[in-house]
């Protein structure tokens, strides 16, 4: 047997079921059980999105000045690829999300 949660609405007083999960409603008035963590996972959420929108990790081949005259054009042929292939994916990102949006 199921072990069966319940847990006091705060907006009506009622014992309603749940599952524990933060974006569990009552289920006599639809009002988030646990408004409290609701919030705050939705805040760290918010947070998280806002740190990096749509980063993209690459890095930049490395040009040492140790690097003969042929590497250093080879490299920088390199980075040229590398720098347009992250511009059109951020392209791509931004039509994504606007999309989305
Ligand atoms: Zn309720």
């Amino acid at each position: 047997m199921a072990l069966q949660s319940t847990k006091k609405c705060k907006n009506c007083g009622k014992w309603s079921h749940w599952n524990q999960q933060v974006n569990d409603t009552c289920e006599f008035c639809g009002h988030l059980l646990d408004e409290k963590a609701f919030l705050a996972q939705a805040k760290s959420e918010a947070e998280a999105n806002e740190k990096k929108p749509y980063q993209i990790n690459m890095e930049l081949i490395k040009i040492y000045p140790t690097d003969s005259f042929l590497v250093k054009m080879g490299k920088r042929g390199v980075q040229a690829v590398q720098i347009s292939f992250i511009a059109i994916l951020s392209f791509i990102l931004w039509f994504l999300t606007m999309l989305a949006g």
